[in-house]
């Protein structure tokens, strides 16, 4: 096991968030390839969450919040208020657009995980969709909860549409003694703890880290009182191209999307609510290399 640290993020103009994924010494866990943890924010009398329309190539993005309230728009024509224990996922395919803001009258706290699962190549190519979830399924064993947004755990599985063997969960934990629970031993997982105080097979996780396990294990043990986010998958072995919102295969790719999100096209539609779309950065100078999952 390997404890990964993380690091602070601008997001848009207001927030700043802890990004675990992609790290400098492990790029993906399973097929995530994108984990940043933001809040617990006090927004009362602030703006709160602001990212203006945004364009995503070959990936699925995974929201999920532990408090507050987020309202995403997208470019088919989306417009959902997510709460905490639901699941936005957005299947970018070949192109999608979206902005996520915290609603006008919101509650006082914000936090949560967003995450991104890169589509394997018989996949990345689809048409874009969005998928709202209110009702996921919740597993218990003794001192722990589960709740599964993705995947399946403790015999309970998510209806959500992955496109690679993935599992992504909400885990409480209460255990003075370790708690244990059964996963699949070909994965590989990741932990992030979100509130509180949880140790994983004896070990503590600070915030903004994130506990990489090896495949091969088929329990793990919590114990403490806290909260955190399971992630896990087997391996991506595809070498990726990530540079801004985009995941590719090539530097071509990604200048080609590039071009296209700066030239409006209908590649990536408009987002409704009138907001001005953000942006792309300059290109490096240098060419975008394709990375392995491992440094
Ligand atoms: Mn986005």
């Amino acid at each position: 096991m390997e404890l990964l640290e993380g690091r602070d993020v601008p997001l848009g103009r207001y927030s700043v968030v802890r990004r675990t994924l992609p790290n400098k010494v492990r790029r993906t866990v399973g097929a995530w390839c994108f984990l940043d943890h933001f809040g617990p924010e006090e927004v009362t009398g602030k703006p709160g969450m602001r990212v203006p329309p945004h364009p995503h190539i070959g990936l699925q993005t995974v929201t999920w919040l532990f408090d507050g309230e987020i309202r995403h728009r997208d470019s088919l024509g989306s417009d959902e208020l997510i709460r905490p224990g639901q699941l936005n996922i957005m299947t970018s395919g070949r192109g999608i657009a979206h902005s996520e803001d915290s609603p006008a009258a919101k509650p006082p706290l914000l936090h949560g995980v967003q995450l991104w699962v890169a589509l394997p190549a018989g996949s990345r190519d689809q048409a874009p969709r969005f998928e709202h979830l209110e009702d996921l399924p919740v597993a218990s064993a003794p001192g722990v909860r589960m709740t599964v947004a993705v995947g399946s755990l403790g015999g309970v599985s998510s209806p959500a549409v992955v496109h690679s063997p993935l599992l992504g969960a909400e885990v409480t934990v209460a255990a003075r003694t370790p708690a244990e629970i059964t996963i699949d031993p070909a994965f590989e997982h990741g932990v992030v703890v979100t509130g509180g105080a949880v140790r994983v097979e004896g070990l503590d996780v600070p915030p903004g880290s994130l506990l990489h396990i090896p495949e091969g294990r088929a329990a793990l043990r919590f114990e403490g009182a806290g909260r955190l986010f399971l992630i896990g998958g087997v391996p991506l072995e595809e070498d990726l191209v990530m540079w801004w919102n985009f995941v590719a295969r090539s530097h071509e790719e990604i200048v080609a999307a590039r071009d296209e999100w700066q030239a409006g096209s209908d590649r990536f539609g408009v987002v409704p609510g009138g907001q001005e779309p953000l942006p792309a950065p300059a290109l490096p100078m240098t060419r975008l290399l394709p990375r392995h999952r491992v440094a």
